[in-house]
């Protein structure tokens, strides 16, 4: 199969799913009637993430019937991260909209994210606001969302909404794989994209469950620390390992000193002082993170592979010669 896309539509809808098949002929519906006022060449991309209920069956039906539907069916679930990646993958649109199945994103709002992506937004985000969801789910995610505001100094207030639009450029630049879907914003923000944010009807589940219980929302927190990792010290990760080696066998270091200093010059008796047990493991301490920084280097070298998906434009002799709109 083929995952270079041709023919290129002004707008293409993604839709992840996973077992929502009572959603489907509705949502359908509804997209259908509002893309078709929209005055635009467009798709809607439907990722089957390994339904088990038909929702496959129903999906290649539409597609039989409607040549503007797309069905990428995976064999099994995969993840909403992995459904996504290969949605934009096999959309052909300028611009990509992304959705939820479950009927919850209401796509009378797509006309607003287009206008909010013309005033000059790379990506716009959507607010679920007021969200219409359970508290075992706000609440995860007002800390998540908390957090990252904090840490990433962004002002989003639902950094994890399925309802999204995207230049071309930005789906390209996005590498989605585990859990990072749910920080696309941030991805963004850190490759140099203006990123924008609408609040949006939001409408409570009909059918079916959701398909993340409150345990399952909490890995989100791993997933962060990876992302900042990932995004601030991918290619100089002894900066970080580095300076907390060097800050931890400094202090361990410290504090042997001082303790010698004891011994030597006032007598004290040391050897049943925590201290000196503290100063001697922040120093191995130290000399361990220094050496996984360095393994981390070269880990680095090998894997690094030059890419200019942060370059905007390239000026030759006074004339553009790759531009991003
Ligand atoms: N989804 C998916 N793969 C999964 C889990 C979910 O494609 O492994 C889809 C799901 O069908 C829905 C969207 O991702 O279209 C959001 O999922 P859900 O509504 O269960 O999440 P919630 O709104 O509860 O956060
Ligand atoms: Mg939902």
């Amino acid at each position: 199969m083929s995952t270079v896309a041709s023919g290129m539509v002004d707008l293409s809808v993604v839709v992840p799913l996973y077992n929502e098949t009572a959603s489907l002929p509705t949502l359908y519906e509804h997209l259908r009637e509002v893309l078709q006022r929209l005055g635009l060449t467009y798709e809607i991309v439907f990722v089957d993430d390994g339904s088990t209920d038909g929702s496959s069956a129903l999906l290649l039906d539409l597609a039989a019937k409607d040549p503007t539907v797309t069905l990428v069916a995976f064999r099994r679930n995969f993840g909403k991260a992995a459904a996504l990646s290969s949605g934009f993958r096999h959309a052909r649109g300028q611009t990509i909209v992304t959705m939820d199945a479950d009927l919850q994103d209401d796509p009378k709002e797509i006309p607003r994210f287009l206008d909010k992506l013309r005033d000059g937004c790379d990506l716009v985000t959507g607010w679920k606001h007021p969200r219409r969801d359970p508290f075992s789910k706000t609440f995860p995610s007002r800390v998540i969302n908390t957090l990252v505001n904090w840490v990433a100094g962004t002002s989003l207030h639902d950094m994890n909404c399925g309802f999204k639009a995207y230049r071309r450029e930005v789906v390209d630049a996005l590498h989605l794989y585990g859990g990072r879907h749910r920080y696309i914003p941030l991805l963004a923000t850190q490759i140099g994209f203006n990123v924008g944010e609408i609040a949006i009807r939001h409408h409570p589940r009909k059918f079916g469950r959701s398909k993340y219980r409150f345990s399952q929302r909490w890995p989100a927190l791993f997933d962060l620390v990876s992302l900042l990792f990932l995004t601030r010290f991918n290619r100089k990760p002894l900066h970080l390992l580095g300076g907390l080696g060097v800050s931890a066998f400094g202090i361990g270091l410290g504090l042997c000193v001082y303790l010698s200093w004891i011994r030597l010059f006032q007598g004290e008796f040391i050897g049943h002082r925590p201290l000196l047990l503290l100063g001697v493991i922040l120093m191995i301490l130290g000399v361990q993170l220094f050496s996984f920084g360095l393994l981390a280097e070269m880990l680095t070298s090998f894997h690094h592979v030059d890419s200019d998906e942060h370059v905007r434009a390239i000026v030759r002799g006074g004339r553009r010669v790759e531009e991003t709109p």
